[in-house]
């Protein structure tokens, strides 16, 4: 699932190419059942057809493109979806649900293997998106908050790290990394952590989500860019799924176990509960 690098490089690969464009056509495919969800797939086509995007936007997993008439068109990729800008010659591939044509000849395509995209059509972009918290780059999520969240929890740091609630934009990827880098085991209960390790696991994450987004995200598996791209983070990660191999620090063999039902990598030994 693309998480908060992924996300954020896709916006800034689209956002030059769609800030100003008008919307001329709009086509949800028969196969994307589920993907309009605050209007039926005809009214959302309609609706948004004829609209000019003025901002593209992002919170957490979630893109947000501001529209001329006040409303958000805020689109969530789930676990397969990606978002390709293709001439409107180009054909459609067996995985393309959706499409929006603009007035520059350009077009948008979302391909989907899954099908567990969401776009929402609203007049806040908030009610696209409950129990998010604040966005893990942005300047309300800070180590104090954060400190405040995890005295609160008490399940496992990795399934706090999950939490949309806590950490809006971190997924499986860059949790594992984090507690890695702040030498934390991700089963330890949140609420246990003393606030110099919130800290530390605070300033991780933003190191791990920074790295990435140079990167340009990880490609572990279908993610692409807004041109169709892979990132290359995936080659440069600590932990995720290199259970087996070595720890950078220890040499010890990096486990991997099972947290909030995740598959969750960590150095048994350098990673301290
Ligand atoms: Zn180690």
């Amino acid at each position: 699932m693309p998480e908060l690098p992924e996300v954020e490089t896709i916006r800034r690969d689209l956002a030059p190419l769609l800030v100003g464009r008008t919307i001329v056509a709009t086509r949800i495919h028969a196969s994307a059942e589920r993907l309009a969800v605050t209007h039926t797939p005809r009214a959302l086509e309609r609706t948004l057809t004829g609209r000019r995007i003025e901002a593209l936007e992002r919170h957490g997993k979630y893109l947000v493109a501001r529209l001329d008439d006040g409303r958000s068109w805020v689109l969530h990729l789930r676990m397969t979806g990606s978002l390709v800008h293709a001439p409107q010659s180009e054909a459609a591939d067996r995985f393309e649900r959706a499409r929006v044509d603009f007035d520059d000849g350009s077009s948008l395509r979302l391909r989907d293997m899954r099908k567990f995209a969401t776009w929402h059509l609203v007049r806040d972009a908030r009610e696209a998106m409950p129990h998010t918290g604040p966005d893990a780059l942005s300047g309300a999520w800070s180590a104090a908050w954060l400190r405040a969240a995890l005295a609160r929890r008490s399940v496992a740091v990795k399934a706090a790290l999950l939490d949309q609630a806590v950490c809006a934009g971190v997924g499986n990827i860059y949790a594992d990394e984090a507690c890695w880098l702040a030498r934390i085991d991700p089963r330890t209960p949140a609420c246990e952590l003393g606030p110099r390790r919130v800290t530390r696991l605070h300033a991780a994450l933003r190191e791990t989500l920074a790295a990435s987004l140079e990167h340009r995200g990880s490609s572990f598996s279908d993610y692409r860019d807004g041109l169709g791209a892979a990132g290359w983070h995936h080659v440069h990660v600590h932990v995720f799924r290199r259970d087996g191999a070595p720890c950078e620090r220890c040499g010890t063999p990096i486990a991997k176990v099972r947290v909030a039902g995740r598959g969750t990598h960590f150095c048994p030994r350098c990673q301290r509960r």
